[in-house]
């Protein structure tokens, strides 16, 4: 097999040929959420593991992300009081994507999140909290689980340094050219020459790679990317060179409360806490609460790209713990307006129909009239002072991917695994595709543990 050169970093690679392979039973591409936590699993196990990762100065998508995750049934949910299952974190993924869930994994996402989290919680002493207060449209019940406030720049500060304390885990900064032997694989890295058993493909997505988005998601090229650059595909590129089946390639997480140029967002809960969003003319366009993915191309589709997320200081008053709002807060993206004159004046929307925008998503909310956008729940009427910020739709995470089974373990095109490569993360396929409607929130961590936990017990 010839050595497979992985996009944008050259060949020029010092490389001792004579020297001693240091041999490993794993080597994982991507230190992101995915590869950390598939290390952290693996070295519990006793394996030895490489963890491979040239952009480790670089923000990944885990430390860009808000760093929520679902776990139903995890201990910290019940002693939270919370009756939730895998069942109906399940039943919420089928029923907000129906015909799109990748049913290869969903299942045993489901009932390995609560397991992956306890893990995180018990064995390797992750400071994670349920979060009683992170409503999530798509979601039936409580479940989301981070640091506190929630961050995922914080969660990712503790994955990192959880990885470096471990001795069975060896973290390697330079890139990688990956070449299979008859069985397993031997990498170079930097002037290290690695050999190990089996590798797993963590790399992230392809948000950062024009053409790939251009191919797949002809609709989101050029959009706003605010995810990381990092996101270029390139262990994708090596699963596809090796003949793995791609599942849900148009599939992405959209993120339509993100301020315009991508530096913050509002966090996913204000449509659910009540807000909602108008257009330049002052004019709702969407249920709001269809969630934050679904809304990235509804937002983009309006004039000039944006709207105005509308909601007030008793919703803002809930959101202390939320981490991508107060980052919102504190580059000046979030408006205060004592009265809706004082707010259109700010915004240079119309007054009165802004002021007929406001009355009617009054007596949606009071129950006198029914939304002809057919948002079911309006769970407060707004009451200055009122808050206000403008947004946009962004391509945030892909989430096609190379083809899995339920272990992790990367299919061909007949559907056979191919031997001892694994995938996770964003370089695998998601838990639900197509546009930006499939993605429930949660969905991008979720996978990345849940399918993390899995291949971890897989792997030998
Ligand atoms: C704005 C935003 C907000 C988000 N919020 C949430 C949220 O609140 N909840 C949620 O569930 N999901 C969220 N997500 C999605 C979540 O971040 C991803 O699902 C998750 O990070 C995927 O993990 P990953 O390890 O595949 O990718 P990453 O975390 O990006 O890690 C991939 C790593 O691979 C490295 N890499 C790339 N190429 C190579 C290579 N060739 N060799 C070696 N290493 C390589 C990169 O440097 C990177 O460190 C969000 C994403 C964004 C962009």
């Amino acid at each position: 097999m010839p050595w497979t050169i992985l996009p944008g970093q050259g060949q020029s690679l010092a490389f001792h040929q004579q020297g001693s392979a240091m041999k490993f039973d794993v080597a994982i591409l991507g230190a992101g959420a995915a590869g950390m936590f598939v290390a952290l699993a693996a070295q519990a196990r006793g394996l030895q593991v490489a963890l491979i990762d040239p952009h480790a100065h670089r923000l990944n998508n885990f430390a860009i992300s808000g760093g929520l995750f679902p776990a139903a049934g995890s201990s910290l949910q019940r002693a939270a009081g919370n009756a939730d299952s895998p069942q109906a974190w399940l039943d919420d993924l089928r029923q907000f994507a129906p015909g799109m869930v990748n049913e290869n994994i969903a299942s045993a996402v489901a009932h390995a999140l609560p397991l992956a989290t306890d893990f995180l919680l018990q064995q390797c002493a992750a400071p994670l909290h349920f979060l009683p207060d992170m409503v999530a449209p798509g979601h039936s019940q409580l479940r989301f689980h981070c640091v506190v406030p929630a961050s995922g720049a914080a969660l990712h500060g503790w994955f990192r340094e959880a990885c470096a304390q471990y001795p069975r885990i060896r973290c390697l900064t330079e890139p990688a050219q990956v070449q299979r032997l008859d069985p397993g694989f031997e990498l170079r890295v930097g002037s290290d020459r690695i050999q190990a058993r089996q590798i797993v493909l963590a790399g992230g997505g392809f948000g950062a790679n024009a053409e790939m988005v251009a191919r797949f998601i002809p609709g989101m090229a050029g959009a706003l990317h605010n995810g990381s650059p990092t996101q270029d595909g390139s262990t994708m590129a090596l699963g596809i060179a090796w003949g793995a089946q791609l599942w849900g390639m148009d599939g992405y997480q959209g993120q339509g409360h993100t301020n315009p140029g991508g530096a913050t967002r509002l966090g996913m809960s204000i449509p659910t806490l009540g807000g909602f969003l108008a257009n330049r003319q002052g004019v709702r366009f969407v249920a709001e609460d269809i969630g934050p993915s679904a809304l990235a191309p509804a937002v983009l589709a309006q004039a000039g790209g944006v709207a105005l997320e509308v909601f007030d200081a008793a919703i803002e008053a809930q959101l202390g713990n939320h981490g991508a709002y107060q980052q919102a807060v504190k580059a000046g993206q979030v408006i205060t307006a004592p009265d809706l004159a004082s707010l259109a004046a700010q915004t240079q929307i119309d007054l009165p129909t802004l002021e007929r925008t406001l009355e009617a998503v009054g007596t949606f909310a009071t129950g006198q009239a029914h939304d002809p956008l057919r948002r079911q729940v309006f769970a407060r009427v707004l009451a200055p002072p009122f808050k206000a910020s403008w947004v946009t739709g962004a391509l945030s995470h892909t989430q096609g991917g190379l083809l899995t089974c339920a272990d992790g373990k990367v299919l061909d095109q007949q559907g056979q695994a191919i031997p001892n490569v694994f995938a996770v993360g964003g370089c695998a396929a998601g838990l639900s595709g197509r546009g930006a409607d499939g993605y429930l929130p949660g969905n991008g961590l979720a996978q990345a543990f849940g399918l993390g936990w899995r291949l971890a017990q897989a792997l030998t």
